[in-house]
């Protein structure tokens, strides 16, 4: 069974500590492919740390995280490209809007997604989403911008089975994670109406660890309680939602 976590920050100083064991464990669970979203130039040196110890089990993703999109952003948004410029990355991420924390940068929020959506065309990148209160905000650039060229996850998705859909009909696929165990999740309401193939698995470590582990720090072993809720959801076994996950996830990372 080769399960894929589409989204962990396995370099966080949360796993400072025990990250080895931390990362051992979750192969041991069967997850042997992990994808790093970046978040900004301060996570680039642990994300090639992380890259250089595990070689085969690693895929980097370069970008600015939309809640560190400050008034610097143009030199971040900078070294992203230089990143890329460089050497082979997996995905544009995690890229965005967020209206939870702060609203006051909307303008260089939107500005910055713009703008690595564009690089991620350029290099024939999947984008990786980051959303959250911002559907309206985010729905907008992407309707400017799809295409052919434009395709990806929609990380952490936590919305309405119509905002699934629409989101769907841009080519991206759902990132599905700790939420689903939720009791006040919703998604697991209507996710057995979406096709399996529109959805990948994410832990989003160290954030938002599903039910038993809820409000502790999660890690990628996890993903087992999450593949064992979709299997009740989606009425196969847990090794064919492994296997269709991690399929999806070839066809989005290209690896
Ligand atoms: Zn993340």
């Amino acid at each position: 069974m080769i399960i894929t976590d589409t989204h962990t920050h396995l370099y966080s100083e949360e796993f400072d500590q025990d990250r080895d064991e931390m990362i051992q464990r979750a192969i041991k669970a069967g997850v042997s492919r992990f994808f790093i979203p970046a978040i900004d130039s301060q996570t680039t040196e642990a994300m090639y740390a992380l890259e250089a110890s595990y070689p085969d089990a690693i895929f980097l993703m370069a970008g600015l995280h939309p809640t560190y999109v400050k008034e610097d952003y143009q030199v971040q948004l900078a070294h992203v490209e230089k990143q890329l410029s460089g050497r082979k990355f997996y995905a544009v991420g995690e890229i965005g809007i967020d209206l939870y924390w702060d609203k006051t940068h909307l303008p260089q929020q939107q500005d910055a997604f713009r703008k690595q959506i564009q690089l991620a065309k350029q290099y024939k990148l999947p984008i990786v989403i980051h959303c959250r209160e911002a559907f309206d905000e985010v729905f907008e650039i992407l309707e400017e911008q799809k295409g052919p060229d434009l395709f990806g996850i929609f990380h952490c998705f936590t919305g309405t089975h119509e905002q699934a859909l629409q989101a769907i009909s841009y080519n991206m696929k759902l990132g599905i994670g700790g939420v689903v165990t939720f009791k006040n999740g919703k998604i697991d309401q209507f996710l057995g109406q979406i096709a399996i193939e529109h959805i990948v698995l994410e832990t989003d470590a160290p954030y938002l660890a599903p039910v038993p582990f809820r409000g502790k720090r999660n890690e990628s072993s996890y993903l087992s309680n999450i593949i064992e809720k979709l299997a009740v959801i989606y009425k196969i076994s847990e090794e064919e939602i492994a296997e269709i996950t991690t399929q999806n996830s070839k066809v989005i990372f290209g690896i």
